[in-house]
């Protein structure tokens, strides 16, 4: 967090350079408000890509999963070496206090199932 903060501080020194060249450029010319619209208006075009770089989320894209030998499947019941997902982007059931094994086949099933209400934006 306080890499982030330094970073996003030294991101508005930045802006500085750009501040000074548009007041550079057109002081005497046109009003302080506009010369402060101009630059803002320019800096929010580049800061934009800059603050979400910034602030991007760093979660894998990728599920963590929990694999338990000799389960049995929650879905078809079957006893296997059991998948689950852990968490996922938005998607936790790291407290879950009953976890739900699946075999491979009906884990591939649910893991298409939360990749679906993960793309739809679904709060889980
Ligand atoms: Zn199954």
């Amino acid at each position: 967090m306080l890499k982030k903060y330094c970073l996003y501080i030294l991101r508005w020194q930045l802006s500085t350079p750009i501040l000074y060249g548009v007041i550079w450029l057109l002081t005497g010319h046109i009003n302080a408000i506009w010369i402060t619209i101009i630059a803002n208006f320019i800096g929010a075009l580049i800061f934009f890509w800059v603050d979400k770089f910034i602030f991007r989320n760093r979660r894998s894209r990728n599920p963590l999963w929990e694999i338990k030998e000799g389960v049995s499947c929650h879905d078809c019941g079957v006893i296997s070496k059991g998948y689950r997902i852990v968490e996922w982007q938005g998607y936790s059931r790291i407290d879950d206090k009953e976890p739900e094994y699946r075999c491979k086949d009906c884990s591939a099933k649910k893991l298409l199932q939360v990749e679906k209400l993960l793309q739809y934006g679904t709060k889980l």
